[in-house]
């Protein structure tokens, strides 16, 4: 009896609030799920017209940036505590082809140059490249296509390669492959190793990258939409989590840095699974275009403030165990964190 109620006595005086009524007992309890701007990662879309700064209808306050605005746009950023872009190039119609032919060339492709001019421009930010085909080729696809239709993965890791290799020859700290085919990571990571890149640019691989209807805006900020058919061989299905687990231990497998999941907010879940898998690789998230314009509209429709649901939107990803975000909210964070400081 006396033992009964002595395991009872407790919750008499049982406080949860005690332990974050001030905002430093607040931090305590979410050590792990902070903010910090090294964490965040910009992502910049470069256009092959030098002179073009031109805002994206479906992401407003995203910009198809010429290099001409680049510094302009970048440089405010550093002074805010920028530490990481993540470049990609959009170029136009009559520059693609079937074979993404145009990849090396410093005329069409204009990350290449862009990446000159951010190391020269920018000593300290980190600079990493989306390594991908679909900004070069016609058709939209992330491969180059066989005659029946299937991917050739052969010709597309080969050409993936050399088109990482494009950017660590101009300077890049990281290559980024979105295109999520067996074997291209090795290929890069062969391909950088052969030339003398392997320990100076890393691999940061969309290893757990799903079909997802959320890249809407993206495809219209960045004209890479397919022309036919759909992504669905290459990218993961929604409810693929096996798929998700096995490509990332793949990525890995082949010589990966950093692994990601893609999209963020619908696949927490497996955010939470790969780092618990995997806590010795970091982990990237890509808060993509359309979690972008969901939480924009929403909060110009009245439905919540936005700095608010953006900040509780990335703590719910580094709370799942994302080590690195890629946001377009990025700018909009970086001022979320120097109010912070000066609080
Ligand atoms: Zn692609």
């Amino acid at each position: 009896m006396e033992a009964e109620k002595s395991s009872t006595e407790w919750i008499k005086h049982l406080s949860l609030h005690s332990g974050y009524f001030h905002e430093t007992l607040r931090d305590w309890q979410s050590v792990g799920s902070t903010i910090d701007a090294s964490q965040l990662i910009y992502p910049l879309f470069i256009s092959s017209n030098d002179s073009t700064k031109e805002e994206i209808t479906s992401m407003p306050g995203q910009y198809r940036l010429g290099l001409d605005h680049l510094k302009d746009i970048v440089a405010p950023l550093v002074s805010k505590g920028l530490k990481t872009v993540l470049l990609f190039g959009i170029m136009e119609t009559q520059m693609k082809d079937t074979s993404a032919s145009n990849y090396a060339s410093e005329k069409f492709n204009k990350v290449i140059p862009a990446v000159k001019l951010l190391r020269d421009s920018f000593p300290n930010l980190l600079i990493a490249c989306d390594v991908c085909l679909c900004t070069f080729t016609s058709h939209g696809h992330c491969g180059i296509i066989k005659d029946n239709g299937t991917i050739d993965i052969k010709a597309t890791t080969e050409l993936l390669a050399k088109v990482a290799l494009v950017y660590a020859e101009a300077g890049c700290h990281i290559v980024a492959p979105s295109d999520t085919m067996d074997g291209r990571v090795k290929m890069i990571a062969k391909i950088l190793d052969t030339h003398g890149y392997r320990r100076q640019v890393a691999i940061m691989s969309y290893s757990a990258k799903f079909a997802s209807c959320f890249y809407g805006p993206f495809r219209d900020a960045a004209s890479s939409a397919p022309s036919f058919g759909d992504r669905k061989c290459y990218q993961l299905p929604p409810g693929g989590k096996g798929l998700a687990l096995r490509s990332t231990e793949r990525d890995i497998h082949e010589g990966a840095d950093i692994v990601m999941v893609k999209p963020g907010m619908p696949y927490l879940d497996l955010v939470q699974q790969i780092k618990a898998k995997h806590p010795e690789f970091p982990l990237a998230i890509y808060q993509v275009s359309g979690e972008y314009a969901m939480l924009y509209h929403a909060s110009k429709a009245g439905a919540f403030q936005l700095e608010a649901a953006v900040l509780e939107a990335v703590t719910s990803m580094r709370r799942a165990g994302a080590d690195i975000i890629i946001s377009y909210f990025t700018p909009l964070l970086l001022e979320i964190l120097e109010k912070q400081r000066k609080k």
